[in-house]
């Protein structure tokens, strides 16, 4: 029988509240004894700052996790999503796409319906936003070209249908929902590389989740529409296919999800506050929550 090695992996932009604790907890205890990893996911330059990770690795500590060790940063190995990237692109699969979010919008609104490719014609948006339009896939040789020599900022988009087709049909398992058809196209053209860093949270989680081994990928039901994406990033790029289970989420006072700005359920204000760990573990909950 195969280990179970699962992970979990927060982004340091803020503290770790409740709902991340749940997440922890969730994979630490679908794991084999000891064969649990904590990931930083911190390739936004903009948000992820050294102190939220010190932070987060504090709690963690706190709450009584242990994790193997060395912790694999993703600001450490962009030249690893730099040589996927080159996969892709040399499989034809990529494109430099220079729209910035306003150009999007209103491409949408003049168009006055979704991209060409997407089967619904009345689709705007999928699971990241809005869905591309494909304005920069119709750029012609000389545009790119002239784009790219003038230093345009530019974003590499994945050519999804075109790709999916390549592939042809794909599955994934789900441990809650069970066996899934991919549909990656609900994604449009996705974002693969930021315009403000050569990766992006769909690579760069798809190729750590198969070089770490990860045996089970676990995490929110918020991201359940990205594995559609993941797996297909899987099979072009020839990498091994986890299982997965999406654990559901903590919904704060409101009856709205957590969110980093719900000061009161950060782990930091129930330390403070004097709750034990075991009774913030108890609190987090130890399945899904009700
Ligand atoms: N880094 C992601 C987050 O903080 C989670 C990634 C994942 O588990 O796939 O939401």
């Amino acid at each position: 029988m195969t280990t179970t090695l699962t992970r979990f992996a927060p982004s340091p932009t803020g503290l770790l509240h409740l709902g991340h604790a749940h997440s922890a907890l969730f994979a630490a205890e679908h794991a084999d004894d000891g064969n649990f990893l904590l990931r930083i996911e911190d390739i936004d330059p903009g948000r992820c700052r050294p102190e939220f990770e010190a932070a987060i690795k504090e709690d963690l500590a706190w709450l009584g996790f242990e994790w193997q060790t060395p912790v694999r940063r993703q600001s450490e190995h962009i030249d690893d999503y730099r040589a996927a990237l080159d996969r892709l692109q040399a499989m034809g699969l990529l494109y430099p796409c220079f729209c910035t979010r306003k150009d999007i919008q209103a491409e949408i609104a003049a168009a006055g319906h979704a991209p060409h490719d997407i089967p619904a014609q009345n689709i705007t948006s999928g699971p990241d936003g809005f869905l591309y339009p494909g304005t920069c896939r119709h750029l012609t040789p000389s545009e790119r070209a002239d784009k790219l020599a003038a230093g345009e900022p530019h974003a590499l988009r994945l050519k999804t249908n075109t790709a999916a087709l390549q592939s042809g049909p794909l599955t994934w398992h789900d441990r809650g929902a069970g066996e899934q058809q991919a549909t990656p196209e609900i994604f449009g053209d996705a974002v693969l590389a930021r315009k403000d860093t050569p990766t992006s949270y769909h690579l760069a989680v798809t190729f750590d989740d198969a070089i770490q081994g990860i045996t089970l990928v676990t995490r929110g039901q918020d991201l359940f529409a990205a594995s559609h994406l993941h797996r297909l990033l899987q099979a072009l790029l020839g990498l091994p296919v986890p299982d997965y289970h999406h654990h559901g989420l903590i919904n704060g006072p409101d009856g709205n999800r957590l969110a980093k700005r719900d000061k009161a359920a950060t782990i930091r204000d129930l330390r403070e506050h004097g709750r034990s760990p075991d009774e913030v573990r108890a609190m987090a909950g130890n399945g899904d929550p009700a």
